[in-house]
């Protein structure tokens, strides 16, 4: 018998439900589709396309050690699934489970193209996730919109076995390879399981275990960073989530809370898979429009140190601390009163760990239309420099402030005195945050 395992958001040999099952057949063939939509979507920026392909490379390279190799298509995934499901007449395909729109659609037209075919879709759950989105549930409801009672039942539940790969693969006669891309490492990031597999070492040898203490450093920037490999599958969530469980210690399980928290926006989004772009929450307060502070927002230059440190972080290298994204967002929804689909949408295009239910979901947490149980927090930039007390990352990222000694002035800029001032070429803040504060607390109160 013949079975095909598709690799989308599974890009691994090791703990892939996918392929493991599609490895008891006879013959198998490991089949990676470049989605031409995709492709010419703000989803594939340079940054990411060479991580996705240098993941692609390492994948074939792990394939061939196991007796296959990547077989690559380009176009629709689901014509060319079919297609060569036909051609080597499979008896089954094996896809992972995913939660977006896209994905789910994805699925239903590849599940009728196949029935059309009578051959057999199995569709993997635990590959993306750690618990199957949906599996998780409350009494009443088809998911947890809140976190906390998410978590204490997600605890209780065990995780599956970790599989290892496949002793051996055998293709079919006569699949021809397609060409496999090639990328290159982009801004310190390689892509591929195997770069992920040592980061996520690296990480259990040294890191995880001072975590808690280090999570919010902004300049330290001690978080794992494994946020792109985990998006495409390049490590396993299960792998790490069952790593992290067997180590003892606050920062592993506070490691464990963070790996839960991306199960948790994954299982809203496969329950709503509207609020990528919805408000989960209405808020019925209207959004501002202004073009200028949108601008400068987006070049980082907003006149708040820590805000645009961010932004330029996110620009210089498709990266951006987990606090710093915090800041930055409440900035733009909270004090500068702009839509978070906005900011969503510009941090999907340029953040290389981008993802759909991660990213849309902590917007609208953020924003307060979202899961956030205190809606009304709003996060002050010269506040939040108790995270950057040295003014390390300000001075990093905004070098036009690097040469003031105070770090309290760095972080505000605009306490200096006025000859000091003028000499730096800086903007002064867009707005007053105090005065946004209040406005925000007095418009949240009417509505
Ligand atoms: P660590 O602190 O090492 O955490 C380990 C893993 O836990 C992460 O890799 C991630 O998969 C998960 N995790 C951690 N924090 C969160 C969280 N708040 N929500 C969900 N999962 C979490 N994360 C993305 O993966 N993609 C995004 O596009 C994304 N956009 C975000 C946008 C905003 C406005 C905010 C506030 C957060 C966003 N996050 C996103 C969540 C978080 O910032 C990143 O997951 C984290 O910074 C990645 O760094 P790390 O891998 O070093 O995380």
């Amino acid at each position: 018998s013949t079975s095909i395992a598709v690799f989308n958001r599974n890009l691994r040999v090791t703990d892939n439900p996918v392929l493991a099952a599609a490895a008891e057949s006879e013959h198998v063939v490991p089949l990676f589709v470049q989605d031409r939509d995709l492709l010419g979507s703000s989803f594939s920026n340079h940054r990411r396309q060479h991580f996705l392909n240098a993941g692609l490379a390492d994948l074939d390279s792990s394939l061939r050690n196991l007796g296959g190799r990547l077989i690559v298509r380009r176009g629709d995934p689901v014509a060319q699934i079919a297609k060569l499901a036909a051609a080597v007449d499979a008896e089954s395909v094996h896809v992972g489970a995913d939660v977006s729109w896209y994905a789910k659609r994805r699925e239903e037209r590849l599940r009728v193209e196949l029935g059309r075919q009578r051959r057999r879709l199995i569709v993997h759950d635990a590959v993306t996730t750690i618990q199957p989105a949906g599996t998780i549930t409350p009494q009443s409801s088809d998911h947890f919109a809140v976190f906390t009672p998410y978590f204490r039942r997600w605890q209780d539940t065990p995780v599956r076995p970790v599989l290892p790969p496949p002793v051996r693969l055998l293709l079919p006669e006569g699949v021809r390879q397609g060409s496999v891309p090639t990328g290159q490492e982009v801004a310190g990031w390689s892509g591929g399981e195997s770069a992920g597999c040592r980061l996520a070492d690296s990480w259990f040898a040294d890191g995880l275990q001072r975590y808690l203490d280090r999570q919010d450093d902004l300049a330290g920037d001690h978080t794992s960073h494994l946020s792109p490999y985990l998006h495409l599958g390049f490590v396993s969530p299960v792998q790490l989530a069952a790593r992290a469980l067997e180590t003892p210690g606050t920062g592993a399980a506070a490691f464990v809370r963070q790996l839960a928290w991306r199960d948790f926006h994954h299982q809203l989004l496969a329950a709503r898979p509207e609020a990528a772009w919805r408000d989960y929450r209405s808020r019925q307060d209207r959004w501002r429009d202004d073009d200028e502070q949108w601008e400068a927002w987006c070049a980082g230059m907003t006149g708040y140190p820590l805000v645009d440190a961010g932004m330029r972080q996110l620009a210089a290298t498709g990266w951006m601390h987990n606090r710093a994204r915090m800041i930055v967002a409440s900035f733009l929804t909270k004090t500068l009163y702009q839509d978070w689909r906005r900011g969503a949408q510009f941090f999907l295009d340029g953040l290389l760990d981008g993802d759909i239910a991660n990213n849309n979901l902590n917007w609208q947490w953020v924003a307060g239309t979202g899961t956030d149980t205190r809606p009304n927090r709003i996060l002050n930039p010269v506040r939040q420099a108790r995270f950057d007390r040295d003014a390390r990352y300000v001075r990093r990222w905004v070098p036009e402030l690097a040469a003031i000694e105070d770090p309290a002035k760095v972080h505000q800029p605009w306490r200096l005195e006025g000859a000091k001032r003028r000499r730096i070429r800086y903007p002064e803040p867009v707005i007053d945050v105090d005065h946004a504060r209040q406005e925000f607390l007095h418009r949240r109160k009417r509505t």
